[in-house]
């Protein structure tokens, strides 16, 4: 066990971490060269198109130390996104120390900070590492500083690196065996390993990752799952080396995988804490949280007879996602379709993708919505997040909304629009913290469902890209929360309503308006749009009628011009849904439900 290191390496979205990783496994010979790609461990596309890590993945590594010693190296990967904090917190939990690495040309980012209380929290040995010395902007005695100051570390163990050409990379090895403390637990114990990560394979069903905390397991134990009480028999364990590579056993202090004839990720907890049917531990591992959904939205295909390709495309989803939520939902205007509930936006944006990169499916998703807390009149409660069931606003006493608490670092000349954009978005409270030279902490509280439109694409644009920002829930406050109707000729057209803070209402409804109005065309007669709450109209746009037959100015002299005119109307024709006596094409869902 004193040989054992287990880690994971923390940043800031873009500081290298996924870069750095890769150096580490290759500087330990943990895959040939010819097997080598870039980012190994981000196995998805989709992450490595946008260069975040989504699914984590984990890697044992040998070290043989300057000190003549082999070391078994555990790298647990670590999501790098707000959205994905529970995860993170699972996967410090498997881990005795952290490199928390900074870009030696940005500095201190929001995530790092945020990253490092998280470690912090969990008693994490900290190694900082400044990456990037190879840009020529790079500024590594100004890193130290912040490391100093904003992150309170030593200075002087920083590691200066850089992941790509390479340099410095031996100093982190040697750092993680000597500045990492390696684990403790007692292999004769009884049982209690974390499963810190679960993923689906198609031949194997579901790979469990887990950290051994107390006890040894063996393949044909029977294994008891403490909080979702279940029980499995393991058909093999052993470590994650690029392939799986079986063991004979898995002891107090190390990282493996096991594979017990689990079918979907859903039919276990993330989280959980496995133990030995026979012989149980008294007690699961401390700090259980399960992922808790906080973005809802509807999903409908494009076409109604697309909807048991998306059944089938959830379905294979949720197997691999433990955090994805759904069920069945319909909508008198797109037909049938699921709720789903998402960690966060990024979450969402990610399987609206997968959904139709990989399968291929054209999706209308409704607006996201947090879960509001309703107190009705006649004393009972109620948690809605679908506009569908916004209950009577008369029976209503009281709603509440979840706050989160954000956290933005940004250079200081855009303080002012920063605690602006916040104002704008319902912020309660703004400090400020004057951190390092020229940078700025704004703490401040405001509802989460405001940073579900339009907020981050602002901040990113008024401090050019060096805003960064970085929550956490703090809890339900009071609000007065509506819902708006969008009518087309009088008709609500029920995947449009929307549920938004009363303040809010009036703005979003004449976005709404006006961009139907755009995409509606136009009709024989006159077609009003609206906004309404209840029976008061709060926004409204006009579709003008006809002046003209579309053809009549082609004199009939170009047949085949005329022809070709009166197919594309009708193909046209196909994709519109009928609303009372209006024809609205699918895409004009589509492109008013777009966030931004
Ligand atoms: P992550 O988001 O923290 O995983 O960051 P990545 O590892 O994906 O790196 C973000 C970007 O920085 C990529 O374009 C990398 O090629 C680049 N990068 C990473 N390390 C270095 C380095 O040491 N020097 C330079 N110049 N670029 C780097
Ligand atoms: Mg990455």
């Amino acid at each position: 066990m004193k040989l054992i290191r287990n880690f994971c390496i923390i940043a800031h979205i873009d500081h290298g971490k996924s870069t750095l990783a890769d150096r580490l496994i290759q500087a330990c010979g943990g895959v040939t060269q010819r097997d080598f790609h870039d980012q190994m461990l981000d196995s998805m596309d989709i992450e490595r198109e946008r260069g975040i890590t989504i699914k984590s993945n984990t890697v044992t590594l040998e070290y043989t130390a300057k000190d003549g010693n082999l070391y078994q190296l555990n790298l647990i990967d670590t999501p790098g996104h707000v959205d994905f904090s529970h995860e993170v917190r699972r996967s410090l939990m498997a881990c005795e120390g952290a490199l928390m690495v900074v870009d030696a040309s940005q500095g201190v980012e929001a995530q790092t900070v945020a990253n490092l209380f998280l470690a912090m929290e969990y008693d994490l040995e900290l190694l900082p590492v400044i990456n990037k010395i190879d840009l020529p902007a790079a500024n590594v005695d100004r890193v130290r500083e912040e490391i100093d100051a904003d992150l309170g570390l030593d200075p002087f163990a920083a590691i200066p690196v850089s992941a790509k050409t390479g340099q410095g990379i031996e100093d982190v090895l040697e750092g993680i065996v000597h500045h990492l403390p390696p684990p403790t637990g007692d292999e004769s114990a009884p049982v209690k390993a974390l499963v810190f990560d679960a993923f689906f394979d198609k031949y194997r069903g579901v790979i469990l990752q887990v950290r051994v905390m107390e006890g040894t397991l063996k393949p044909r134990d029977t294994i008891h799952f403490m909080h979702s009480d279940r029980d499995f028999t393991i058909d093999e364990l052993g470590y994650n080396q690029f392939k799986l590579n079986p063991k004979k056993k898995l002891s107090a202090g190390e990282v493996g995988y096991i594979v017990a004839g689990v079918k979907s990720v859903q039919d276990i907890e993330i989280g959980d804490t496995i133990t030995i049917l026979d012989r149980p531990a008294d007690a699961p591992i401390p700090g259980y949280q399960p992922a808790k959904q906080v973005v809802f939205s509807s999903v409908y295909p494009m076409s109604t007879d697309e909807y048991q390709d998306l059944t089938k495309a959830l379905e294979k989803l949720a197997i691999n996602d433990a955090a994805l939520t759904y069920e069945k939902d319909s909508s008198a205007a797109l037909g049938f379709g699921f709720r789903c509930g998402f960690l966060g936006l990024l979450h969402l944006d990610v399987i609206q993708e997968r959904l139709q990169r990989e399968f291929d499916i054209g999706l209308v998703i409704s607006a996201p919505s947090v879960k509001y807390q309703l107190m009705l009149k006649n004393g009972e409660t109620l948690e809605v997040d679908n506009p569908s069931y916004w209950p009577d606003p008369s029976t209503i006493d009281s709603a509440s909304e979840p706050y989160i608490r954000a956290q933005i670092l940004t250079p200081e000349e855009y303080v002012g629009p920063v605690m602006e954009l916040c104002r704008e978005h319902r912020s309660e409270s703004q400090t400020m913290n004057y951190l390092s030279a020229g940078r700025v902490e704004v703490v401040s509280e405001m509802p989460l469902g405001e940073v579900l439109f339009d907020f981050y694409g602002k901040l990113k644009m008024i401090t050019r890209g060096y805003g960064s920002f970085d929550y956490e829930p703090v809890e339900y406050r009071k609000t007065d929360i509506v819902k708006v109707d969008i009518l087309v000729n009088k008709e609500p057209i029920d995947a449009l309503a929307y549920l938004v803070h009363r303040d809010k209402s009036r703005a979003r409804a004449l976005h709404y308006c006006e961009q139907l109005a755009e995409e509606i065309p136009r009709h024989q007669f006159k077609i009003p749009i609206q906004g309404a709450i209840g029976g008061t109209i709060i926004a409204r746009a006009t579709i003008a009628p006809y002046r003209k037959d579309v053809t009549a100015k082609l004199y009939g002299g170009d047949v085949t011009r005329k022809k070709k005119l009166l197919e594309k109307q009708k193909k046209g024709k196909a994709k519109m849904k009928q609303f009372g006596s209006v024809n609205i094409p699918q895409k004009a869902f589509v492109s008013v439900l777009r966030a931004d």
